[in-house]
C-alpha cells in the first residue's frame, strides 16, 4: 500500500469509529427518552416506493408498478413523524433503494435529530451508492438474506449478494446488519447460519428471525431451528443485546404465547405509501387514519389499546419497545423477566451494566445525581 493510501485508510477507520460513537451516544438518548416518558412513538416503519425488483413468493408487502412517494410528500410526513416526537425512523419498501431521492429522505431525518435506519434487499448497492449513503447520513442499514442460492422462492442470496457485503464492509461507515430467517417452509436453518457466519467474518452485525404468517404469528420450529437461533444469537457482540435476552422469543420457540401489551399505534407507527399511520406490516388496515390528522389523543388511545395478535407476534422490534415500556413501569419484575436467574441466586445479579444505567437513571421516582447527569450528557429536557 502506498502512503498516501495508507493515510486515506486512515482517516477512512477514524471517520467510521467517530459515526460509531455518535451513532450509540443518540440511540442511547433515543433509548433514555423512552425510559422517561411514555407518550410519543419511539419509531416509524415508512414506506418510500411499494415497487420491488425481486418477487419473493412469500412476501405480501410489494407490487412491481407503484410510482416512488413523491419526495415533497415524504419530506411532509418526516416532519410530521418528528412533530409527534418521533425518535427513530426506517425506510422500508418495496425496494427502497429504488426511491430516486432516498439520501435527501435521510438527510430529512438526520436533519430532526432523528435515528435514520433503511432496509434494503441490497441487489442495487455499489461502491458509489454506498459512499453518498455515507454522505447522507444513514445510521443502520439491514439487509435480509433468505438462503445461500437462489431458488423459486427467493433470490435474496448470498451468492448474489456476497460482493455487496464486501462492499458493505470496505466503504460503508453505518451499522450493517444481515437478517435471516429460520422456520417452516422453504428456509433451510443451516443457510441462516452460513449467512450470519458469513456477516461474522466480515465484521458486520447478524440476526434471525423466526418465519411468521401475513398477520405476524409464528410457524411453529424444529428443533434444528432452534439449535440454529442459539447459534446466531451467540455471536452478537454488544454488553447487551436484546435478540440474546429476548424473553418474547424464548417462549415462542417453545409453542408457548407470550402475556405482553403491544403498544403499536402509539410507540410504533407504520405509514403507508398512502401516508396512512397503521399498527405494523403485519396489521395494515388498523387504525388506518391520515398521518396528518394523527394526534397525541390518538397515540394514547392506540398505545394502550388490547391487540389480540399479541400472544404469537414475532415482530421483535415492537417488543424491543415494549421491553422498555416494562422497564419504565416496573423495572424489577421486567430485569428478572429478561435475565431469568439460576436456582438461589439473585435474580438481576447478571443484568448487563448499561441495562442497569439506563435503568437506575430513568426509571420512575429516580431523582439522584445519576439522572441529573445522564439528563444533561444525554441533552435530554
Ligand atoms: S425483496 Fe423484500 S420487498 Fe422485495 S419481494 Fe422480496 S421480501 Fe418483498
Ligand atoms: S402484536 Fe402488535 S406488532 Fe405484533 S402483529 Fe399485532 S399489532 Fe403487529
Amino acid at each position: 500500500m502506498t502512503p498516501l493510501k495508507t493515510v486515506e485508510a486512515s482517516i477512512f477507520r477514524l471517520k467510521r469509529t467517530a459515526k460509531c460513537w455518535n451513532r450509540l451516544y443518540r440511540e442511547t438518548r433515543m433509548v433514555a427518552v423512552a425510559l422517561k416518558s411514555p407518550s410519543h412513538p419511539v419509531f416509524a416503519h415508512v414506506v418510500v416506493t411499494r415497487r420491488c425488483n425481486l418477487a419473493c413468493t412469500y412476501c405480501s408487502e410489494f407490487d412491481t408498478f407503484s410510482k416512488p412517494v413523491p419526495t415533497e410528500e415524504m419530506f411532509r410526513r418526516i416532519d410530521l413523524l418528528a412533530k409527534l416526537g418521533t425518535t427513530a425512523v426506517t425506510l422500508t419498501g418495496g425496494e427502497t433503494l429504488l426511491h430516486p431521492d432516498l439520501e435527501k429522505i435521510i438527510v430529512r431525518i438526520r436533519h430532526h435529530g432523528m435515528v435514520a435506519v433503511m432496509i434494503t434487499n441490497g441487489y442495487l448497492l455499489s461502491v458509489d451508492r454506498i459512499q453518498s449513503l455515507n454522505r447522507a447520513g444513514i445510521d443502520r442499514l439491514q439487509i435480509s438474506i433468505d438462503n445461500l442460492n437462489p431458488d423459486d422462492v427467493s433470490k435474496k442470496s448470498l451468492k448474489v449478494l456476497d460482493q455487496k457485503l464486501r462492499w458493505l464492509a470496505e466503504y460503508a461507515e453505518f451499522a450493517v446488519h444481515i437478517h435471516s430467517v429460520v422456520g417452516a417452509g422453504t428456509h433451510n436453518p443451516e443457510d441462516a447460519l452460513a449467512i450470519a457466519r458469513r456477516a461474522k467474518e466480515l465484521g458486520l452485525g447478524s440476526s434471525a428471525g423466526i418465519v411468521h404468517d401475513p398477520t405476524g404469528k409464528m410457524q411453529q420450529l424444529d428443533e434444528r431451528s432452534k439449535q440454529v437461533l442459539d447459534e446466531i444469537e451467540s455471536f452478537s457482540k454488544p454488553l447487551f443485546s436484546f435478540a440474546r435476552h429476548n424473553p418474547w422469543r424464548r417462549n415462542l420457540v417453545e409453542g408457548k404465547p407470550n402475556d405482553w401489551h403491544c403498544a403499536a399505534g402509539g410507540r410504533h407507527l407504520y405509514i403507508c405509501e398512502n401516508g396512512l399511520v397503521h399498527y405494523c406490516m403485519a396489521q395494515r388496515g388498523y387504525p388506518a387514519i391520515p398521518l396528518e390528522q394523527y394526534t397525541q389523543q390518538d397515540i394514547d388511545r392506540e398505545r394502550k389499546a388490547p391487540k389480540s395478535c399479541a400472544p404469537y407476534c414475532t415482530i421483535f422490534c415492537i417488543q424491543r419497545v415494549a421491553l422498555v415500556d416494562q422497564i419504565r413501569e416496573n423495572p424489577h419484575a421486567a430485569l428478572v423477566q429478561l435475565f431469568p436467574a439460576g436456582q438461589g441466586s439473585d435474580s438481576t445479579a447478571n443484568v448487563p451494566f448499561p441495562v442497569r444505567a439506563l435503568t437506575a437513571a430513568f426509571a420512575p421516582g429516580r431523582t439522584g445525581v445519576l439522572r441529573k447527569v445522564a439528563l444533561r450528557v444525554l441533552n435530554i429536557h
